[in-house]
């Protein structure tokens, strides 16, 4: 089969899926408290993960026969450890999502990679990133008003900022809902208040 055939013409990606696949995984790891080890979901899809120098790709992953490989680039400059260190999980979290989701298009080589569309190519890294996220960051953690603060979400997380002020902007109505009944100040709002007043607005009973 090659990606070009009728199964990969993706033109949206499929967001839900990358989402049930992501808790799938998580459920099969007994739902771990964040920040999620991404090292024990590579082990549970057989995959093996180097470090390594690239040269310009934050990571990348091929296939020889059943078993995966993962590679994440060590050569990330202009930015603090822990920031890279971040990065660095974010690209194994994006990864993982690539083989979570897109184990049936051709993987052995990077010229197989090059095959694919430009168009189907962009849906296929939404589809990753959108797994990233759910992996790192999944519905159960969110059970504070701290996880709408994006810097705390990202410290509880291991995330950068970037990928936690994302995540907010995508929370479920379940979560929200959630949320939304710790405080009377509606939630948009919360940031913008514990900046200014430096604690978090209570629920007021009445
Ligand atoms: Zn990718």
């Amino acid at each position: 089969m090659t990606v070009n055939e009728a199964r990969y013409i993706l033109t949206v990606p499929r967001f839900q899926r990358a989402e049930a696949v992501a808790n799938a995984v998580l459920a099969d790891l007994g739902y771990p408290e964040p920040p999620i080890d991404l090292l024990r979901v590579a082990d549970l899809l057989d995959c093996r993960v180097r470090y390594d120098t690239l040269r310009g790709p934050e990571g990348y992953t091929l296939r020889h026969h059943a078993q995966y490989f993962i590679c994440v680039a060590t050569d990330v400059d202009g930015y603090s450890p822990e920031v890279i260190r971040r990065k660095q999980n974010w690209t194994l979290g994006h990864e993982l999502g690539h083989v979570l989701l897109h184990w049936d298009i051709p993987w052995n080589s990077t010229l197989d990679l090059e095959r694919i569309p430009a168009e189907l190519e962009s849906v296929l890294e939404v589809e990753a990133h959108w797994c990233a996220s759910r992996l790192l960051m999944p519905d159960y953690v969110f059970q504070s008003l701290d996880d709408v603060i994006p810097e705390l979400l990202a410290d509880k997380c291991g995330v950068n900022i970037a990928a936690a002020t994302k995540r907010l902007k995508n929370l479920s109505w379940i979560v929200r809902e959630r949320l939304q009944a710790l405080t009377d100040l509606p939630l948009e709002r919360v940031p913008a208040y514990f900046d200014f007043v430096g604690e978090l607005p209570e629920k007021i009973w009445r």
